[in-house]
This record gives structure tokens, sequence and C-alpha cells, in this order.
């Protein structure tokens, strides 16, 4: 009897180092969570984004009267942004689509790489029954961000490419994003993420908080998203998947591409009259524009600022400026699990704790009772 017993409770003890060693390993294993750390490179940059250029690009295109699909005001609004993306040094710019999207090319640095991270904002926009359409912070507002993100970003360089699009026919559904996720699909691009700007600067009462739209595929980059906003203290309230719109994020979702939506509190204005310069916050798209700015510039892998021409190779970033490698994560990946959050893998820990100290008890009182 006792040998038996002897040998059970062997077995149970072996039973409970290994429930504590597995314990252990789930403590202590490093969070699968990606850790962004201070760049002071991207702080210099996101610190760039002039809010008075961001008015003046809305002022601009609400003044084109209507920029409305199949308008002449949306063909010079076309004209006006393709030109804005044309003085900017190291871009190449291009119309694509018969529906003139505009598409302005910063290649990449790394000789290797054929990753392609991508943020637009439609430029088009409508108001039912009405040849009056300012259209400012639908999308006015977004296309204003993404200018002042291909003028600053453009200062930089980075391993991987990044495109600046402005879409067109994005309010009369015929989503010429659409042709051009279509073909980048047919071609096999490699676009690790698209960015979207839409409803990105509504704020009228400085709540600051901001909705992260992310799909299956891209619940990684809305975790970067909100390291960003910890890390560069850029100070929004972050909600998540409150709005179901897809926009033009959903012409890439479609071809199985990840993507970002970034989407201010409340719709109210949008597709009237009244949607006019006045009501953009310029603060709330200021911040809106340093989180995907500090996305990319972590995701395109920034190099630090070089500022003479025929210098010396870019010499590498110190460790202070270094990105964080982040290896238990893919962002080229498609289908990368999103991982336990550190809350729950620290309550699972706590749960498998105390499995293990109450069978430890029952064994030690059982044991005594049968001596006894
Ligand atoms: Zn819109």
């Amino acid at each position: 009897m006792i040998r038996r017993l002897f040998l059970t409770v062997t077995w149970l003890t072996s039973l409970v180092l290994i429930l504590l060693g597995s314990c252990f390993v789930v403590c202590f294993a490093p969070s699968a969570k990606a850790e962004v750390i201070r760049n002071s490179t991207i702080a210099e940059m996101i610190s760039k984004i002039d809010q008075k250029d961001i008015y003046n690009t809305v002022y601009t295109l609400q003044n084109f009267t209507t920029r409305r699909f199949g308008t002449s005001g949306n063909a010079q609004s076309a004209v006006y942004l393709y030109d804005r993306l044309e003085s900017i040094p190291k871009l190449s710019v291009e119309y694509q689509s018969d529906a003139n999207n505009i598409i302005a090319t910063l290649p990449g640095v790394n000789p290797t790489s054929n990753i392609i991270y991508i943020v637009g904002a439609h430029y088009d926009c409508g108001v039912p029954d009405s040849t009056f359409a300012p259209g400012a912070t639908d999308d006015g507002g977004g296309v204003a961000i993404v200018l002042e993100l291909a003028k600053i970003m453009s200062q930089y360089s980075y391993d991987h490419t990044i495109k600046f699009a402005f879409w067109n026919a994005e309010e009369t559904s015929d989503d010429a994003s659409l042709a051009y996720a279509k073909q980048a699909y047919e071609n096999k691009m490699n676009i690790s993420l698209y960015f979207n700007y839409d409803s990105a600067c509504y704020d009228p009462n400085d709540n600051l908080v901001l909705d992260i739209i992310s799909n299956g595929q891209s619940q990684w980059a809305s975790e970067i998203a909100t390291e960003c906003n910890t890390v560069y203290n850029i100070g929004f309230k972050l909600t998540y998947n409150v709005h179901s719109c897809s926009g033009d994020a959903g012409s890439f979702q479609m071809y199985g591409y990840p993507t970002i939506f970034t989407h201010q509190e409340t719709h109210d204005v949008q597709h009237t009259v009244n949607d006019t310069i006045d009501k953009v916050s310029t603060v709330f798209a200021q911040k809106n524009g340093q989180l995907g700015m500090a996305v990319l510039a972590y995701l395109a892998e920034v190099r630090s600022h070089t500022t003479t021409p025929n210098s010396a190779p870019t010499p590498i970033p110190s460790s202070t400026t270094l990105l964080t490698p982040t290896s238990t994560y893919n962002p080229n990946s498609t289908l990368t699990p999103s991982p336990m959050p550190t809350e729950l893998s620290e309550a699972s820990s706590a749960i498998a704790a105390v499995g293990v100290i109450v069978i430890t008890s029952t064994v030690i009182l059982l044991f005594k009772r049968q001596k006894r």
C-alpha cells in the first residue's frame, strides 16, 4: 500500500514539476507583441507635420466647388494633386487607371527588397443632388495628410518602397482603387500594408478619439499603431473596429492585402454642403498623420537622416536609433495569427500556478492521511 502510494506521489510530483516548468515558460517567454522603441529619426519626422499646410490643402480642394467623379472640378483637383506630388524631390508620379488615380513612388534603398507600403486617400467627393460638394473632412483632410506624409517622408530613406496614392471615384462606388489593387495582385506586387486615410479629421468636441479599423490580416499593424501612439506621445484615445467602413481599404482586402484604416470618432457633415474647411480639426489631422507616418517609417525601416549627397555610405544607425528587430511577427505574412494579449497569458499563468498549489496540497494531505 505504502509502495503504491509512493509511486502515485512520485508520478504526481513529476506532473507538478512539468506544470511548474510550463508555467515558467509562459510567464517569462518574450511577448509575441511587436515592440516599438522610440526612434529619434521618426520623432523628428513626425514633428514636421504642419497644421497650416493641412489647412491650405483642404481649403484649395474645397474651392474646386465639387470634386465629384466626372466633373471638371474633379479633373482640376487631379491636376493640382499631380503637380503637388511632382514638385516633391525623389518621387516619381503617374496617373493610374482610366479613373485617374494618382500614384507617387518613393523607391526603397535596399536593392534586395520588393516590399511595398502604400498610404492613400480618395480625392473625389460628392453631395447628392448638389453641384457644391466641398468634401473638406471627406476626404480633403485625408488627402492633405497623405500630401504631408509624401512631403516629409521623401526627405528620408527607407529599405522598402513607399507609395503615396490619391484614389478617385470612391464616393460613386466605382472604387477606382479596386483597379489598382487588381493590377497589383496580377503583377504580384508585394504590398505588406495598405494604410487608408478617410474621414480622418472631424473632431468637433476635441475628443481625440481615433478608431483603428483592421482586418484579420492586419492585427499586427493595429498593435504597432497602438504602440506608436504611446511611444511618440501622440495622445489619441484609441478604439478598435468601432466603425465598419472599408472604403478604399476594401479594394485591397478584396485582393488579400492587409489594411489599416484610421477613422474619426463620428460622422456628421460628410456628403453634405456643410462639409467645409471650418469642420476640419487640423490638430486631429496632424496627430492622425503622425500616427501613420510613425507606423510606415517603422515598417519601411527608415535610415538615419543623411544630409550630404555623395558622401560615404550611410552609417548604420546607433543602437538607440535602430529599429527593434521583430522576429516574432512577419509583416509580409498575410496569415499572421494575432498573438495572445499579455494580460491573457499572465492570467493563464496565475491559473496554472493556483492549480499546481492545489494539486500539491491534496497530494500531501492524502499522503499524511494514508500514513496515519
Ligand atoms: Zn470618404
